[in-house]
């Protein structure tokens, strides 16, 4: 039950942050003199669409907990992949570069919304780990290997503290002040329900990595709806 709420916690974090910037956004608009009715009405839009994203991301969770039938589809991850990013640059108060490297024939089956929430998780940790970081450049990319799809994401932060390394995965494990430890142990959870793995490293010339592999559609090892 603990580990179900702080996961909850977590993943609704994002959503209704969401919803408390694009609220603001939508008060300064109405505190202007003259009305723009537009920019009002694409911020309630925008309200909306977190509102439906925090209701998906339940109902996505209570599916995987209650082992009920999950919602996989056939797709190209690249249209989750930038959705993903821009969703986690939301509210982030540095200027930070995002690179994009996908294929275009690269087709899995997934739930999109869970591995979508994967996608934030790893994207905001490369934020996160750039906060102090003189150049802030995330590059995300995804390939074919030994008949897996990987989703990597590469980033010029600090990298993986060392005492972390064997742990990194697991629930609670953080070095933030106010980090909950949640967001990897619910990606791998999520990524090897998917028949898939998540591994991470740092790189050479600094910052880490963070890989999902996962099935190809059709592919031996994929798992079907
Ligand atoms: P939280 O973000 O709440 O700490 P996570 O499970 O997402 O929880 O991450 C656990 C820890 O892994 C982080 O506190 C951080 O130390 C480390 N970590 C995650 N992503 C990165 C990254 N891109 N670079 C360096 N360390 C990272």
């Amino acid at each position: 039950m603990g580990a179900m709420a702080a996961t909850l916690g977590h993943e609704l974090n994002q959503p209704l942050a969401a919803i408390s910037n694009y609220v603001a956004g939508t008060r300064r608009a109405l505190a202007k003199p003259a009305l723009d009715t537009q920019l009002l009405e694409s911020g309630l839009a925008a309200i909306e669409q977190s509102a439906d994203r925090a209701g998906r991301i339940i109902r996505s969770l209570r599916d995987m907990t209650s082992g009920s039938a999950v919602k996989r589809q056939m797709l190209n991850p690249n249209p989750l992949i930038h959705e993903a990013a821009s969703l986690a640059m939301l509210g982030i108060d540095m200027a930070v570069a995002a690179r994009f490297d996908l294929a275009e024939d690269i087709l899995v089956t997934v739930d999109p919304i869970q591995i979508q929430q994967v996608l934030i998780n790893l994207i905001k940790n490369a934020f996160e780990a750039m906060r102090d970081s003189a150049r802030r450049e995330v590059a995300i990319s995804t390939y074919v290997v030994e008949g897996e799809a990987r989703i990597r994401v590469d980033d010029s932060g600090h990298g993986i503290a060392p005492e972390l390394r064997d742990s990194i995965f697991e629930s609670f494990v953080s070095s933030k002040p106010d980090g909950m430890g949640v967001g990897l142990s619910v990606s791998r959870t999520i990524v090897e329900a998917h028949g898939g793995s998540i591994s991470a490293w740092n790189r050479e010339t600094g910052g880490a990595s963070f890989c999902v592999a996962l099935p190809l559609a059709g592919e031996a090892g994929s798992v079907p709806n």
